[in-house]
């Protein structure tokens, strides 16, 4: 199937079984901002437990907070997101429609490694088994022709940005001849900068209201927490506050369903180290957020990590883990070492004194940091696509099946009687009244046996038991694997301890530790 499919059919599969709905549906929707369905919240909050949970359980010297979105307006200020928080926009005049400047030339950027992958495809289509792909991109010339393009355009594209360089941005647009994906044209507005944060006021506008800002990222909750935290849970260096809270960005293009959002929600960590030491901690947390993300099991070539060049100029290091989206490998998660420049700016814009006595060197100092950050909501949607499959079966038909890691399963058990009759249904409820506490249950008796897998494949429920008429005698039943669709009688005395171990949350952390 291609690519373009799968990413359609999963924001379809999305809607239709009640993960994910665009917000103020029956009024057509409003832009970039979706609400989580029955399933969607389930499946959303198991990634929220596994991320906090591998944060706050499997390390003792990182705690969580929970800090208000709105914040005084001097953090945005001191944090440098009133006069930075910006990205660089372009309109095109035929179709009105709107862009990000840098996303257009990412995109191009984009295009010749396709090209060159392309090349690499089809020749390893003629050579067969004795293909050697390394030499090849080394040595074709097609491929060396895009990839010195590529590579041009990459460092003009660095250095306009590292500038802020907007009219060289326009003029990249220009040179690369673009076009708008609607209009097909190339008549292009100047590059204008475009704040991201949403902003209100607070207080009634007689009394002068005081305007206020909705975070565009909860780091700063942590940061302004920070001594507080410090001092109360009586932490000491290296130590790492986390936070699951929502987030807002006036995004300037927001496509790609659940990717960019203009209302979304991030897990961030904060890691409080010794000046120096940032680096060597920026290395293990780099490991530590990518073991994460590979224990869900799908795949380590659906991960890479991207280092950046272009650093902000806080940054004394970054990198972002990206996954495999069927629309190319995209950011998913942010890890950054900070220095200590947000502590410090607070520390000049309030006036306050928030250094470290650190006990064992007897020395006060501003922490540096290193953050990890990742969306949720993006999280989700790597997790969908990644397990959205479609199988052709033995028998001709086929299923949808959503192979979602069974810890992350919306429901991970259905008890479904064969019948609606016979004393069946309340033996299914019966079953599920004893196991409702150990982990997600779904009761069904509706429709064809046959129908209701499917519906649970859809889903992604990893197990299904089905109560029949000899379970009424000897207390067995039929339980069937959602991946390997295999059936075999369990006492349903036994069903607890064979579920609960591969489904629960502690299944991944396991591997992690
Ligand atoms: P991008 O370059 O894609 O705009 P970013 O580098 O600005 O992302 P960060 O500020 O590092 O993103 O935010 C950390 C994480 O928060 C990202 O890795 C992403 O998972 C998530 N995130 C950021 N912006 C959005 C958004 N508009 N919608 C959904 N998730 C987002």
């Amino acid at each position: 199937m291609a690519q373009e499919d799968v990413f359609k059919k999963v924001v379809a599969h999305c809607k239709e079984y009640g993960f994910v709905f665009p917000s103020s549906d029956i009024y057509d929707g409003l832009g970039a901002v979706y609400d989580y369905g029955q399933m969607g919240v389930e499946l959303k909050n198991n990634i929220k437990n596994y991320w906090w949970q591998s944060m706050v359980l499997l390390h003792d010297n990182i705690v969580g907070i929970d800090s208000a979105i709105f914040m005084h307006p001097t953090i945005w200020k001191a944090s440098g997101h009133v006069d930075a928080f910006n990205d660089p926009l372009i309109d095109n005049r035929d179709s009105k429609k709107r862009y990000r400047a840098d996303v257009l030339i990412e995109e191009q950027i984009a295009k010749y490694e396709e090209k060159m992958e392309k090349e690499a495809a089809k020749a390893a289509k003629r050579f067969g088994e004795s293909f050697d792909r390394e030499l090849f991109m080394q040595t074709n010339p097609k491929v060396l022709a895009e990839k010195q393009k590529r590579d041009a355009l990459h460092e003009r594209f660095a250095a306009a940005m590292n500038a802020m360089n907007l009219d060289e941005l326009r003029q990249i647009i220009v040179d690369e001849e673009i076009v708008c994906p609607i209009s097909g044209t190339r008549n292009w507005t100047e590059v204008r900068q475009f704040n991201l944060m949403f902003s209100t006021e607070m207080g009634s506008t007689a009394d002068g209201a005081m305007k206020v800002y909705l975070r565009p990222e909860t780091a700063q909750g942590i940061f302004v927490n920070y001594l507080n935290v410090q001092k109360t849970g009586r932490m000491r260096i290296p130590f790492g506050i986390a936070q699951i809270g929502k987030a807002f960005r006036n995004e300037i293009v927001a496509r790609q369903f659940i990717f960019r959002m203009r209302e979304f929600e991030q897990m961030e960590m904060q890691f409080f180290v010794r000046p120096g030491s940032e680096l060597e901690w920026f290395g293990k947390w780099k490991e530590l957020r990518l073991a994460w993300h590979k224990a869900l099991g799908f795949g380590d070539a659906s991960y890479r990590y991207h280092d950046h060049e272009k650093l902000a100029h806080y940054a004394n290091a970054a990198t972002d883990i990206e996954f495999k989206m069927p629309f190319g490998f995209k950011e998913v998660e942010g890890i950054h070492s900070r220095t200590n420049f947000d502590l410090s700016q607070h520390e000049k814009f309030s006036g306050k004194n928030i250094k470290y006595f650190d006990p064992e060197t007897n020395e006060s100092y501003v922490p540096y940091v290193i953050e990890t950050s990742i969306g949720v909501d993006r999280m989700f949607l790597s997790v969908m696509c990644a397990s959205y499959c479609e199988e052709v079966l033995e028998n001709g038909e086929s299923r949808v099946v959503l192979r979602l890691p069974a810890a992350l399963a919306p429901v991970k058990l259905a008890v479904l009687p064969l019948v609606k009759k016979d004393g069946l249904p309340e033996k299914a409820r019966e079953i599920m009244n004893q196991l409702k506490f150990s982990f997600n249950c779904y009761y069904e008796e509706k429709d064809s046996i046959g129908k209701r897998y499917r519906r649970m494949d859809a889903i992604g429920t990893p197990y299904c038991v089905t109560v029949d008429h000899q379970t009424l005698e000897d207390g067995m039943v039929t339980l069937r694997e959602r991946d390997t669709m295999e059936q075999r009688r369990v006492a349903i005395t036994d069903l607890e301890s064979i579920i609960r171990d591969n489904v629960s949350i502690t299944s991944l952390l396991k591997k992690l530790s």
